[in-house]
């Protein structure tokens, strides 16, 4: 008979617990609550793979009690992280209310990536909270961080859900679920935010010098190393910010607490893509008032990052005013980087391979003309890669056939040959992506019992520059456009 320890040995645990040998204001331990009757419903093999992990060896039921909390792996240590954040503006205090974090997963190639059960039960940071978590809102994140990964853009990953066998009551009774995310780590801009406010000076650089030894390596934890980190941070997020802009992804909570210092999206509750171009596209029923709408986001990234640069000061420089004078330079280098970002991703859309000035008026031209007839993001830039205009109003126009003419004019002007810019947009335009109906019907046919439907959506979605004849289906508008589409948090 197998024990235990070789049977985790043969999955191919390798878990650290850096986090836990931190301060312990930082963090709580505790184990995730058993729950009663486990099934796994998804499983990422791929991604288990890159880990380092094999489960094929163990029953499906064993490897549901793993990822359920019921069965530690061997080398983990769960803890629930504290952190803090502006939720909608308002300071808070935060931390894993229905999450716990395994242990860090050292895979073949030495990456470290943290391992979190999410809906694994009340922590002290749970507030008025469940603890848990329902099966909808954590197959929805399964789907779309691994489409987001599918798009090139840095994203938390999602290695499987399970069902607890228990019911969870939101709006109404709900199947109880857990996902399982992995993440290059769960710092948040939160956490620093938590650590500066209700932790010591010399805590704070403990994070901070954490943060650097895990995610900037090249930089040193001098007092010029805080603020180079802060650079770095800023320079990922712009980065980050353009690639959801460029594919319309919209992510309906940007709190601090839901921004990461490795530039990692991260925490998929209310977000969604946006499908008719318009910049004040808000999905999740709680933005009220658009503060984390499509065309919002820069901005409030920005904010955020302010946040984070508030929380630093104290060891930018011992002087405060100085340290505010140098995070404040850097902060505002944000709106070139991020747009410079985002021009250079809107001229690879668009086959354009030199850089003219009027670039941003032929990009802000056909955006306009797309608000003005209410076309499909995603369809008009594939409609121009495909070079097939049929479908859509918007290419019936007068505007856009004068619009097509100048961006005709403008690749004449490239010496690339044609051939060359329809290969760059097919790698820069999506041909599919996660539609919202297609994510509810997948959702639907799982709680019917039918696991193909969304099996068969994240495959295609794995692919998304591949246009093949399978992704067509998948680019196809709802029947009906449901305009009042709606994504709740609370999940
Ligand atoms: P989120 O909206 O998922 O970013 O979560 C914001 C905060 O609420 C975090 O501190 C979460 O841990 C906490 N939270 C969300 N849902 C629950 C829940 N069901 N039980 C306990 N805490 C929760
Ligand atoms: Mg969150």
């Amino acid at each position: 008979m197998i024990t235990e320890t070789k049977m985790a040995a043969k999955s191919g645990w390798n878990l650290d617990n850096s986090y836990e040998q931190l301060p312990q204001s930082f963090f709580t331990r505790l184990n995730p609550k058993s729950v009663s009757s486990p099934k796994l419903i998804i499983f990422n093999h791929p991604l288990s793979k890159f880990l380092g992990l094999n489960f094929e060896k163990l029953k499906n039921n064993d490897v549901a009690d793993i990822f359920a909390g019921n069965e530690i792996p061997e080398g983990a240590v769960p803890i629930a992280q504290a952190y803090a954040g502006h939720q909608f503006g308002h300071f808070t205090m935060l931390g894993d209310g229905r999450a716990l974090l395994l242990g860090e997963q050292i895979t073949p190639k030495g990456q470290r990536f943290d391992i979190q059960l999410k809906g694994s039960g009340r922590t002290p940071y749970s507030r008025g909270g469940d603890g848990r978590a329902a099966l909808g809102p954590m197959l929805r994140e399964y789907i779309i961080s691994e489409a987001m990964h599918g798009l090139n853009i840095p994203t938390t990953r999602s290695l499987a859900v399970v069902t607890t066998g228990e019911i969870v009551f939101r709006e109404k009774e709900e199947i109880g679920a857990i996902l399982t995310r992995v993440a290059a780590s769960h710092l948040r801009v939160g956490t620093f935010q938590y650590v500066s406010n209700w932790c010591s000076v010399e805590e704070l650089r403990v994070l901070a010098d954490y943060a650097l030894k895990r995610h900037f390596p090249g930089i040193h934890n001098d007092q010029d190393g805080y603020l180079s980190m802060l650079k770095e941070i800023i320079r990922r997020q712009a980065s980050l910010i353009a690639k959801w802009q460029l594919v319309g992804f919209i992510h309906g909570v940007m709190n601090t607490d839901n921004m990461t210092i490795s530039g990692e999206t991260i925490d998929y509750g209310p977000c969604a893509f946006m499908d008719i171009y318009n910049p004040e596209t808000v999905f999740s029923s709680i933005d009220v008032y658009g503060r984390y709408s499509y065309g919002n986001q820069p901005n409030i990234a920005a904010w955020n990052l302010s946040r984070l640069a508030e929380a630093l000061l104290p060891l930018i420089s011992d002087n405060e005013k100085i340290a505010v004078k140098l995070a404040k330079d850097v902060i505002s280098k944000f709106d070139d980087l991020y747009h410079n970002n985002w021009i250079t991703g809107m001229r690879k859309k668009l086959g354009i391979f030199n850089i003219e000035i009027e670039d941003e008026a032929l990009i802000g031209r056909l955006l306009s003309i797309m608000e003005k007839y209410g076309a499909d993001y995603t369809n008009t830039f594939r409609a121009l890669t495909l070079n097939k205009f049929d479908d859509m109003i918007i290419f019936d126009t007068e505007e856009f056939v004068k619009w097509h003419e100048m961006w005709q004019a403008r690749l004449d002007r490239q010496k690339e040959p044609r051939e060359f810019s329809y290969e760059l947009m097919k790698s820069s335009n999506p041909a599919i992506i996660p539609r919202n109906y297609r994510v509810e019907d997948a959702l639907e046919a799982v709680i019917n019992g039918d696991y193909s439907v969304m099996e068969k959506l994240n495959d295609v979605l794995s692919s998304p520059f591949e246009y093949s004849v399978d992704q067509d289906e998948y680019a196809k508008l709802p029947k009906k456009r449901n305009c009042a589409y709606r994504t709740f948090c609370g999940t």
